[in-house]
């Protein structure tokens, strides 16, 4: 079953957390350093205390696993943890590495202490997975040249090496890979004043006015993730620049998120589509994932990665044993009427 509503979705949400081709100049608004990396306080004090260890013993640091949702930082914060231990950091991801080759080379091309970055690792080949194992525990890897009778196995010292894994989803991991990493950090949504201060420090980069509330408005909207706060501070600004002489208050804030179908609370067009289809087919829920994937023609990984996390963090979602249901809040929202707790069924 599948449902065409009148708010049509197009297809380049400026709420969508996968990377777009305007993004392309976010290089210039990653921040550098620790002290640069604004939030994620948690993870940066444990990073800060294996980085210092490490240092101090003058070895290569630990494993890490970095893992949360879409455009929170995971790249970023490889790119800082190679910077603050001065070394390189070569990037790579899961579904690049196509043969076994394209992992052996990218190790035996590493130096003494550097980065291996390797992006959506969850989708790594299974088979090639076992060639990291060594390669994480031993700095070695085992070849075999040739086949049958004649096949050589070749032993190759790796460098000490520091592999940095990224995924947004860290269930679909192996055990045995998982259990290679010394670190795990999950990076956290932002709050909206977090999201402010990276607004403010990247309009001070692009060279746009923004006043604190206009900031704010941005923050507040972009579900608390970096890459959709910078998206709409370059849409605002170009809004800003036609309408408003250039100056980002709350108010052209407002006017220009507001055109593009972002509301009050950062919900778009298919964040409502599937909180509506939930009350307006299922009662409220429980709904299983596949199903309602299918009835809003979307795939259930999208929904679970990319929009749930913002619908639970807000409160519009809940997910029980049965499935997903929406809350009171949610048709609040909405402007639905609630029929009560029993219809919720939770
Ligand atoms: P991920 O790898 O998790 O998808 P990225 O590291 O590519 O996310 O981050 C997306 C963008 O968000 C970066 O280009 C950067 O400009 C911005 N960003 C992410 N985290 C922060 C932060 N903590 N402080 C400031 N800007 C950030």
């Amino acid at each position: 079953m599948s449902i065409s509503f009148s708010d049509e979705v197009n297809e380049e949400l400026i709420t969508t957390t996968a990377s777009l081709p305007e993004d392309s100049n976010e290089g210039s608004l990653r921040p550098r350093t620790i002290n640069e990396y604004i939030g994620q306080e948690k993870a940066k004090d444990n990073l800060k205390v294996f980085i210092d260890a490490a240092k101090m013993r003058g070895e290569s640091l630990d494993h890490v696993l970095l893992h949360g949702p879409p455009g929170l930082g995971k790249t970023t914060l490889a790119a800082v943890i190679a910077n603050e231990m001065g070394v390189n950091m070569r990037i790579t991801s899961g579904p690049a590495i196509e043969k076994p080759g394209d992992l052996v080379a990218m190790l035996t091309n590493l130096n003494e202490g550097d980065i291996l970055f390797v992006d959506e690792i969850h989708r790594l080949n299974r088979a090639y997975e076992e060639i990291l194992y060594p390669a994480m525990e031993d700095y070695a890897i085992d070849i075999i040249l040739g086949k049958g009778p004649s096949a050589n196995s070749l032993h190759l010292d790796l460098p000490h090496f520091t592999l940095i894994g990224a995924t947004t989803r860290s269930g679909q991991l192996t055990a045995p890979l998982r259990d290679r990493f010394g670190v795990s950090l999950r990076l956290e949504l932002y709050t909206p004043e977090e999201l402010q201060r990276i607004v403010i420090r990247s309009a001070g980069i692009l060279g746009v006015e923004i006043l604190p509330e206009g900031a704010y408005e941005i923050a507040s909207r972009s579900r608390g993730t970096p890459r959709i706060a910078n998206r709409m501070l370059r849409r605002v600004r170009d809004f800003a620049q036609v309408r408003a002489d250039g100056l980002i208050t709350r108010e052209v804030a407002d006017e220009a998120l507001s055109r593009l179908e972002v509301d009050k609370l950062g919900l778009d067009a298919l964040d409502r589509r599937m909180l509506r289809s939930i009350i307006e087919f299922y009662n409220g829920g429980p709904v299983g994932l596949e199903t309602l994937a299918a009835t809003i023609n979307e795939e259930a990984v999208t929904l679970e990665d990319v929009y749930e996390p913002y619908l639970l963090q807000r409160g519009f979602l809940t997910r029980t044993p049965r499935g997903r249901c929406v809350t009171r809040k949610a048709y609040e929202h909405l402007g639905i009427q609630y029929m009560g707790q029993q219809q919720m069924d939770i």
